[in-house]
C-alpha cells in the first residue's frame, strides 16, 4: 500500500511553520527528527496526569508511572529484538550510552598494552569517551580507514586485529556520509577473534529495522530524539553476560540493593546502570515513537527515504555545477553532505535558511573524518519519512539559486 505522506505530515504541526514567508523545509533530521503529535501528547499527559517518581512509591500514581516506564522498556526490547528487557538500559542519549560502555565495560576489560579499534567516520561521541579512558589506562586506539566512496576499508579492518585487540566500537551509519557499515559481518569477524563489538546506532535506528541478536552486537546505543521520540532519552542495549559482570557507571538512588557506610550492594539489571531519577515521562513517550514507526512500517520509511535520496542526488549532480557530494557508498542512508565549489558551508547554509530550508553545516562532530576528507565541514541535508518530493524539488532549486548567488 502506498504511503500517504501528506496524512503523516498532519501529525507534525511544526512542518506548517513559515520561515521568511516560505513554508519550512526541514532537512536536519540527522541532528534531530521532528516529533509526531502522539509523542508530544504522551509527554503532556505524563506531566498532566501521571507524574510521580518511579519505583519508589506504593501509591497509585507512582505505580502507574512505573508501569509506563517498564512498558516502554519492554517495547524497546521487542523493537530491537533483545532477549530480555533487562538488557535495555535507559540513558540520556547515545552519548551517555557510549560513555557508560567505555567507562564501565572498557574500564573492566582494557589494560595498558591492549588495543581497541574505532573507525575514521566515528562521531565524537564514539571517540572522546574512549580517549578519556585511554588517559586513565593507556591502551592504543587504532583506526579503520575508508575507501574513496565512503565505505569502510574492510580489508584494513581485518588487518588491524592482532593479539592485543580487545574491543571494536563502530558506527552503524555515518552521520556525515550516510554510509551503512556491514556491522553483522564486522561483528562476526571480531567475534571469531574473541573480541566484543560496540555499535553506535544513533543514525541507523531511525532508518532501518535493527535486530541486535541477528547482528550479534555486544552493545548497541541510540537516541530517542533522532527517531521521532522525545529529547533527553537514549538506550543502551547490552548482552546480559556483559552487563552482569560490569561495574555500575554512576552511583546514587535506584541502582542499589543495600547501602551502608561499610558496604553497598547493587540492584539487579537493568537498574544497576540507572542511578537517579530517569526521564520517566520521556521514556514513556518513546513507546509512542516506536508505535509511530511500526505503524508507518520500517520498510516503508526506508524505501521512501531512499527514493528521496536517489532523486535529490541525481538532480543535484545533474543541475548544480561544481557540487561535490561526500559519501557514495552503495546502500547509504538518506544523508547528502556536499560543498559547492570553494564556497564556505556556512554561507550556503545561511542562504538556504533564508529560503526556508533547514540544513546543518559544519564538521558534524566528526572532525577526524573532515580531516581525512581534507575539508573543514560540509552542508548536510538529511531526510525523514515526512519529507516530500516537492520539498526535494524546492531544495534543489534553492541550492541552484544559492550556487548562482555565490559564484
Ligand atoms: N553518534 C552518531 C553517529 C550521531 O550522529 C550522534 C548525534 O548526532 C551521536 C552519536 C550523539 O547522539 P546524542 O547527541 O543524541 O547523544
Amino acid at each position: 500500500m502506498a504511503l500517504d505522506i501528506h496524512k503523516i505530515r498532519e501529525d507534525f504541526p511544526i512542518l506548517n511553520r513559515e520561515l521568511y514567508g516560505r513554508r519550512l523545509i526541514y532537512l536536519d533530521n540527522s541532528a534531530t527528527s521532528e516529533t509526531p503529535r502522539e509523542v508530544v501528547e504522551a509527554v503532556v499527559n505524563g506531566y498532566t496526569h501521571t507524574k510521580a517518581n518511579v519505583h519508589r512509591g506504593v501509591h497509585t500514581l507512582s505505580q502507574e508511572a512505573t508501569e509506563l516506564q517498564e512498558t516502554a522498556r519492554r517495547r524497546v526490547a521487542e523493537f530491537i529484538n533483545a532477549d530480555s528487557s533487562d538488557e535495555v538500559i535507559f540513558t540520556r542519549g547515545t552519548t551517555e550510552a557510549l560513555n557508560l560502555v567505555a567507562s564501565s565495560f572498557g574500564g573492566m576489560i582494557l589494560g595498558k598494552d591492549d588495543e581497541i579499534i574505532l573507525t575514521v567516520m566515528e562521531h565524537h561521541a564514539n571517540i572522546v569517551p574512549w580517549q578519556l579512558l585511554q588517559a586513565r589506562i593507556g591502551f592504543r586506539i587504532r583506526v579503520v580507514p575508508m575507501l574513496p566512496d565512503g565505505a569502510l576499508d574492510l580489508e584494513a579492518y581485518r588487518s588491524l586485529f592482532n593479539e592485543h585487540t580487545r574491543l571494536v566500537s563502530c558506527t552503524h551509519a555515518s552521520n556525515v556520509l550516510g554510509t551503512v557499515n556491514p556491522v553483522k559481518e564486522m561483528i562476526a569477524f571480531a567475534h571469531s577473534k574473541g573480541v566484543p563489538f560496540v555499535v553506535d546506532g544513533a543514525q541507523a535506528v531511525p532508518h532501518m529495522k535493527i535486530d541486535v541478536r541477528d547482528i550479534d552486537a555486544d552493545f548497541y546505543a541510540f537516541s530517542a530524539h533522532k527517531m521521532y521520540g522525545p529529547t533527553g532519552v537514549g538506550v543502551l542495549y547490552g548482552k546480559r553476560e556483559w552487563l552482569e559482570k560490569m561495574p555500575p557507571y554512576q552511583g546514587g538512588g535506584e541502582m542499589i540493593e543495600n547501602v551502608s557506610f561499610e558496604k553497598t550492594t547493587f540492584a539487579e539489571l537493568p537498574y544497576k546502570f540507572e542511578a537517579g531519577t530517569p526521564d520517566f515521562v520521556g521514556i514513556a513517550a518513546l513507546s509512542k515513537a516506536l508505535d509511530f514507526m511500526q505503524r508507518t512500517g520500517l520498510d516503508n520509511i526506508a524505501s521512501h527515504e531512499h527514493e528521496l535520496l536517489d532523486y535529490t542526488t541525481r538532480r543535484l549532480e545533474a543541475e548544480v555545477p561544481d557540487i561535490r557530494i561526500f559519501g557514495k557508498a552503495p546502500g547509504k542512508c538518506a544523508i547528502i553532505s556536499f560543498l559547492i565549489g570553494n564556497e564556505h558551508h556556512y554561507d550556503v547554509g545561511m542562504l538556504l535558511d533564508k529560503l526556508g530550508i533547514a540544513v546543518r553545516t559544519g564538521h558534524h562532530c566528526a572532525q577526524p573524518l573532515m580531516r581525512s576528507l581534507g575539508i573543514e565541514g560540509t552542508v548536510r541535508a538529511s531526510f525523514a519519512i515526512y519529507n516530500t518530493q516537492e520539498e526535494a524539488d524546492r531544495f534543489v532549486e534553492a541550492v541552484k539559486r544559492v550556487s548562482a548567488m555565490l559564484q
